[in-house]
């Protein structure tokens, strides 16, 4: 079958078809068809089945990628899924919406030697989606069940790897969560067009058909203690995101009609799953008709542009500080904004908000940056040249990152460790923290990062936590 493989000199690149922009700017539905068989068969042929694959040391989970393209290119789809399957809990989310180009695809071989990447992502969605379809993803059953139980703090990708990983063991799992849906920033920070929510509602379902408990609309530290769920609980894992936005520091940045970019987000999402949203109903989280300017230069600013331009903003402009060059989101989703109609205007630092004499907002003063120097970090700074320049606005989205909460006081453990910044300390060897018996993952341990990170975190203390509980077990029997 080699002759299948090493396409890439006669095959070029291709994605599958993307929407034209006037068409997919006009729903939230994902802006990329499937790839036909033919289309995925063919470009996994591509690969050049490198003896040191570097796509998998750019993924963080390893993931056997020349492994399952070659699988694919010969249409061995359900041995392609199973490899796939088995470094990774959800590959048809981390097809859709892993930065590829910063990760695996970014380092592929055939890439370097200007042949264009071979389209990792897009065929991992296409294996897993098959399976899907195929009905090859069956409910979890473990080959023996173990009574001692796992709490998972947090129903987003790492709590949810974590879960899963410790069903397969066997372990009775109850994962809390503080919103009324499972699947963390999936469900209801990232927009359809990137990740239908019906994807992240069937591996929710695929779990609780597999015998995991989810206890929603229940905040620990408010609706149950984290020190009860010590005692319920042989381990706990905390997995509960970075949730405190960090906020605009300049005059009037409290006007009316300023918001944060997640309460943004989340009433959109909420809409399209259907939820009442009043605020959305009022107008107050709706762009529509209105001139919108966003601030920020993230993945989280991106998906504020484009959720802004599919809700009929009049117009909708992007201010960030730095230039395209050295902006922190996805190239990718740059394009795709450009396409859509969003305005950027790099090199542009808000110094004010200017608003009515109601309190309304009005117009965003900014100030036109030039970088400097590179720093210690090497990334060069900007600064002010003296210019300024207002941009006129009904609608201000603060798009700037998030901080952890306080979850020691939130969880009134003052023993629980946190570094300077907030993130719960771990010993990364075992995902420990400083608490015997508790674990943490994802965004809350790293800061907010990928979702592909958090599935690794997850990964790794549900392998930390199996261990610790299967000492304890034999701890017993050694007792009785
Ligand atoms: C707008 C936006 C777009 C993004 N786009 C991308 C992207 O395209 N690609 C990518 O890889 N990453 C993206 N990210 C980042 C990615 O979503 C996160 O890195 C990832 O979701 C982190 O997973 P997590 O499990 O650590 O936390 P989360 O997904 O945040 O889940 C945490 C869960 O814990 C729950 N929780 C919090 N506190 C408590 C409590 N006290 N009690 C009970 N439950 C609690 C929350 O309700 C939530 O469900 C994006 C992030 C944002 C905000
Ligand atoms: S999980 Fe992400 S980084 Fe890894 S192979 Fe898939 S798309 Fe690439």
């Amino acid at each position: 079958m080699a002759e299948r493989m090493l396409q890439f000199t006669k095959v070029s690149r291709s994605m599958p078809d993307k929407r034209p922009a006037p068409v997919r700017a006009a729903d939230f539905d994902e802006i990329y068809a499937d790839f036909s068989p033919e289309a995925a068969h063919a470009q996994a042929s591509r690969c050049s089945q490198c003896g040191v694959p570097f796509c998998q040391q750019g993924c963080p989970l390893q993931n056997n990628i020349p492994d399952w393209l070659k699988l694919a290119a010969e249409d061995r789809l359900e041995e392609a899924w199973r490899v796939s399957s088995a470094t990774n809990n959800m590959p048809e989310i981390c097809g859709r919406i892993c930065p590829q180009d910063r990760l695996c695809e970014g380092i592929c071989t055939i890439e370097q030697s200007g042949h264009g990447t071979v389209t990792i992502g897009s065929i991992e969605k296409y294996i897993t989606d098959t399976a899907w379809a195929e009905g090859w993803v069956q409910p979890i059953k473990p080959p023996r069940e173990r009574t001692q139980s796992a709490g998972i703090i947090g129903a987003g990708p790492g709590g949810l790897a974590a879960a899963e990983q410790l069903r397969r063991k066997g372990y009775q799992v109850t994962v809390y969560d503080a919103y009324d849906r499972g699947g963390g920033l999936l469900m209801y920070g990232i927009p359809g067009f990137k990740l239908e929510k019906d994807v992240v509602e069937r591996r929710i379902a695929h779990l609780e058909a597999s015998g995991i408990t989810f206890k929603f609309n229940t905040r620990v530290g408010k609706d149950v203690k984290l020190a009860a769920l010590r005692v319920e609980h042989d381990t706990l894992l905390i997995a509960t995101g970075v949730y405190a936005a960090k906020d605009l520091k300049c005059p009037g940045s409290g006007s009316d009609g300023v918001l944060a970019a997640l309460d943004y987000l989340t009433a959109s999402n909420r809409k399209g799953l259907g939820d009442e949203v009043p605020g959305f109903d009022s107008g107050d989280l709706n762009a529509e008709g209105k001139r919108v300017v966003v601030i920020g230069g993230g993945d989280t600013a991106m998906d504020c542009v484009r959720t802004a331009i599919r809700q009929g903003a009049k117009s909708v402009t992007c201010l960030y500080r730095r230039d395209r060059a050295n902006m922190p989101g996805s190239q990718r989703e740059v394009q795709n904004a450009e396409e859509e109609g969003v305005v950027f205007e790099w090199l542009a630092n808000p110094e004010a908000i200017l608003d009515t004499k109601a309190g309304k907002v009005k117009a965003v003063r900014a100030s036109r940056m030039k970088l400097g120097e590179p720093d210690a970090s090497g990334r060069q700074s900007p600064m002010k040249t003296g210019e300024t320049f207002d941009v006129k606005a009904d609608l201000v989205i603060k798009a700037l990152g998030f901080d952890p909460e306080d979850l020691p006081q939130l969880f009134d453990e003052p023993a629980l460790t946190v570094n300077r910044w907030g993130a719960v300390r771990v010993d990364y060897a075992t995902m420990q923290t400083s608490l015997p018996g508790v674990y943490a993952a994802g965004d809350i341990v790293r800061g907010a990062s990928l979702v592909v990170w958090a599935i690794k975190d997850g990964r790794d203390a549900a392998e930390a936590m199996h261990k610790a509980m299967k000492a304890m077990a034999s701890d017993r029997v050694a007792a009785e």
